[in-house]
């Protein structure tokens, strides 16, 4: 078993982030610019942007946050992200969801520029991933790809097995690990909370990507021996072991889950750091041009 250290991989890679930021610097004068935006004060979301914006700064970006009351307007919303739309100054934009519930996201994320939608949550940058063309992929799939890719692991031809079907991890997971490209031309399965016989599914993997949200859903009962295992979820348990008060926990038990697979990512310190590299790569190609131009 080894572990896919994500500590390690993402470091290196923002070393090479912080190198190409100076550069940028140097040429145009100016940092590479994320915006953040983030409504109300759900302790999770508060937890990412903050380390959103913590690694922003590591690697020599702009970062501002723009906080909102949970009794914002869509309306009152939906204006700032079109005056961030408008501001050359800015190359990257995300809007931290969820959302309170009178916000509709979709009409958020299709409100932001495709331009500056570094978390690639738009329907252009989806249907560009789709086609194969030029995009920001989505910030979580992006980090799993870099991951696999950092640690050689080759995907062709294997089954990948995909839990969950969400718009930011499982579904676009399953579109980037069928795509004729490395890491990719896998066959892929989708499973979702529908799915029929889910255990003997999973058990037919090479590559399991488990992005569910319920706390070691995925057992080793589930697992052929020598699969990779790569584990989105984090599942917050409140704690009085911990500074924080809270501990993080997978989708994968991977006390049990680990000593059966080849690779395995853990939780933390595995998918999730990888996550801030993928945004920070996203928000340094918007500042380049390098998607479009
Ligand atoms: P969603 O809640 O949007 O999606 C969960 C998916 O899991 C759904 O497709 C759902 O199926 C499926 N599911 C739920 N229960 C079952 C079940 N019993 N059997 C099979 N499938 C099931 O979650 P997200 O994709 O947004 O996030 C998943 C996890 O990843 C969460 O823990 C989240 O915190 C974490 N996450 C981590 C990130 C990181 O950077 N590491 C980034 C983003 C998320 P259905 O569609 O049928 O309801």
């Amino acid at each position: 078993m080894n572990i896919l250290d994500g500590k390690h991989v993402s470091e290196k890679i923002k070393l090479e982030i912080a190198d190409q930021a100076a550069a940028f610097l140097h040429d145009a004068g100016r940092k590479p610019h994320l915006v953040a935006i983030l409504v109300g004060n759900d302790g999770g979301s508060e937890t990412y942007v903050a380390s959103k914006m913590k690694n922003c700064e590591k690697v020599g970006f702009q970062s501002s946050l723009y906080r909102f009351d949970t009794t914002v307007s869509e309306n009152e919303l939906l204006d700032k992200v079109r005056e961030i739309n408008a501001d050359p100054g800015v190359d990257g934009l995300i809007v931290q969801l969820p959302l309170p519930k009178h916000i509709d996201p979709e009409k958020v994320t299709e409100a932001i520029d495709p331009k500056k939608d570094v978390d690639g949550f738009h329907p252009i940058n989806l249907g560009r991933m789709v086609r194969n063309l030029p995009c920001y992929l989505p910030a979580t799939p992006y980090g799993i790809l870099l991951m696999l890719q950092a640690y050689n692991i080759d995907t062709a031809g294997k089954h990948c097995v995909v839990v969950g079907r969400s718009n930011i991890v499982g579904m676009p997971m399953s579109i980037l690990m069928a795509r004729n490209a490395n890491p990719g031309n896998c066959t892929v399965t989708l499973t979702h909370s529908k799915t029929r016989d889910l255990k003997e599914q999973v058990l037919q993997a090479d590559v399991i990507v488990a992005a569910i949200g319920k706390k070691n859903f995925i057992t080793a009962d589930m697992v052929k021996p020598g699969a990779v295992v790569i584990d989105v979820g984090i599942n917050r348990e409140v704690s009085d072991q911990t500074k924080s008060g809270y501990k993080l926990y997978g989708d994968v038990d991977f006390e049990n889950v680990a000593p059966k697979s080849s690779y395995i990512t853990p939780v933390p310190g595995g998918v999730g750091l990888m996550t801030i590299v993928g945004l920070l790569k996203n928000t340094l190609a918007s500042a380049r041009k390098e998607i479009y131009g």
